[in-house]
């Protein structure tokens, strides 16, 4: 059986504990590598490294940085469909997704931070009577990146290439239910010539692996990406250290479609941000809110769309709905239908998990399900579930979606449908969300902030502010 091995100091090691954590390929349900149980004597040897090779590293110019990056970045594009088959195996996601969507913006990422680190800035103010203030903006030093499984690559090195171009040393952890794809950039990173100890990357689970990066006393900041409730243990621990966070959390995001809206553009659309991924992206929109003279009319439409959408092997190439990511995700997921029903909601069309034939039979797999008749404020309707179900409610005024849209914890993305440009901004300054698509879905532009509000998280990724988040301004005050 294949061992995922920790990459430290520029080179492939296994854990000091020589034990391992079982990893599963959900489409068959079975495990299929083993992947490093580390804990903090591993988090100590990565330290050392990173801290080692800080002084070189963040003095480098930005033009070598630059080299550097973009060869990882030509790297991943080179061996895109070895890294999309691995992600597709480890993830379940279908094949095309991974080929079209999670390898290149993981290339993306690298390509983007090298050249943004050569036009990054900083201030200066000029004050009256011969005085000069200009802010330096200076590495922070060793930084930890931990990431989610359900983009595994894609979020992994939205962390990890601006934290390396900002000049800062990194030890980073992929979740441990998709560990693949990292371990893999381990090998890209020693090939495109990265020096030693800039990155490392140690596999583990949460709570030991993960933790160990967040008490380490000289680890100055944690750029986390998942659940709230994990966010949540981090900044407890992390708070009273006064470590710098990034956290990307949970989400619950409206989908607000008006009747005056490009009606087949928007089906089209909304089947994708409801599915795709499995319903796995922190994006999709999972509550949708349909003006009431359309109201039947998309229910009919969608539904009708939703019952034919093909849930199969991810490796197939015409696969739209792949495996969900791990046996206990899918009966969290499936206890959502209990519940829905529970508080008095109609299944239209799927929420059955789905029993494959021959290899597959064990994999964990799920029919998309569209519900109605929920109250906005019920458990189906407030809490993230993560997977291919969304729930559909009529309304009547603007401000009736404002108030049901806003009435959850979370505060990630959001859309709009609707021709009437007023309207659509009108909306957009109210929404609570860290980001509003107007006749669109995941669209994404990388120098635009990325992030949510409320329990959602705190802080932005994204162009020059993950730059900022990744140093530390220093005001320096002369006299002239
Ligand atoms: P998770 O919180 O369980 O795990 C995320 C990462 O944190 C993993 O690497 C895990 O090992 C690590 N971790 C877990 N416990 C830890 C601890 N106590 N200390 C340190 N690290 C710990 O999340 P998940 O199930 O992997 O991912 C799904 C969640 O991620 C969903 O809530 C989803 O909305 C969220 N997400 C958010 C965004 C965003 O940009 N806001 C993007 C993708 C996913």
């Amino acid at each position: 059986m294949q061992k995922i091995a920790n990459y430290i100091n520029g080179e492939m090691v296994a854990p000091v504990s020589q034990s391992y954590i079982d990893n599963y390929n959900p489409a068959q349900g079975v495990v299929y590598s083993l992947i490093p149980d580390s804990d903090e004597r591993d988090v100590a040897m990565a330290y050392e490294a990173a801290h080692l090779a800080f002084p070189a590293w963040s003095q480098k110019p930005a033009q070598e940085k630059f080299k550097i990056l973009m060869k990882i970045a030509d790297l991943i594009s080179e061996n895109l469909e070895e890294l999309a088959r691995a992600e597709c195996i480890d993830n379940g996601k279908p094949i095309k997704l991974a080929r079209t969507v999670d390898i290149p913006r993981a290339a993306s990422n690298f390509s983007f931070y090298a050249q943004a680190v050569t036009q990054f800035w900083s201030e200066s103010h000029a004050m009256e009577h011969h005085y000069l203030n200009y802010t330096l903006r200076q590495p922070l030093g060793v930084v930890a990146c931990i990431s989610p499984w359900n983009l595994p690559l894609y979020l992994f090195t939205w962390k990890i290439a601006p934290a390396l171009a900002a000049g800062n040393c990194v030890i980073a952890k992929p979740s441990e239910v998709t560990p693949m794809t990292a371990y893999l950039l381990s090998k890209i990173c020693i090939q495109a010539g990265l020096p030693k100890g800039v990155l490392n990357i140690v596999h583990g689970n949460g709570p030991k692996t993960g933790m160990s990066m967040v008490t380490h006393p000289h680890i100055h900041a944690i750029s986390f990406t998942g659940g709230t409730k994990t966010g949540a243990d981090i900044a407890r621990v992390a708070a009273p250290m006064f470590k710098k966070l990034s956290l990307e959390l949970g989400g619950k995001n409206p989908n607000i479609i008006f009747a005056d809206c490009d009606f087949d553009e928007m089906l089209r659309t909304t089947l994708r941000s409801s599915f795709s991924n499995q319903g796995q992206i922190c994006l999709c929109g999972s509550r949708i809110f349909v003006e009431k003279p359309i109201y039947e009319k998309f229910k009919q439409a969608f539904v009708s769309k939703v019952s034919k959408m093909q849930v199969g092997n991810p490796l197939h190439e015409d696969t739209k709905l792949g495996a969900i990511v791990s046996e206990q995700h899918f009966k969290k997921i499936l206890s959502y239908i209990d519940l829905a029903q529970a508080e008095g909601g109609t299944v239209l069309c799927g929420g059955k998990a789905v029993t494959m034939e021959g290899e597959f039979k064990n994999g964990w797999y799920m029919s998309p399900a569209v519900i109605e008749g929920l109250p906005f404020d019920c458990r189906t309707n407030q809490e993230e579930i993560f997977g291919p179900i969304v729930t559909i409610t009529p309304f009547e005024t603007e401000e009736e979606v404002l108030m049901m849209a806003n009435s959850v914890s979370y505060g990630l993305s959001s859309t709009v449908w609707t021709q009437d440009i007023t309207r659509a901004h009108r909306i957009a300054s109210y929404i609570q969300a860290g980001i509003v698509w107007i006749n669109c879905w995941l669209v994404r532009d990388l120098r635009t902030p990325f992030g949510g509000i409320k329990s959602s998280g705190v802080g932005r990724e994204g162009g020059f502010e993950a730059l900022r988040f990744f140093t530390e301004p220093k005001n320096v005050c002369l006299k002239i």
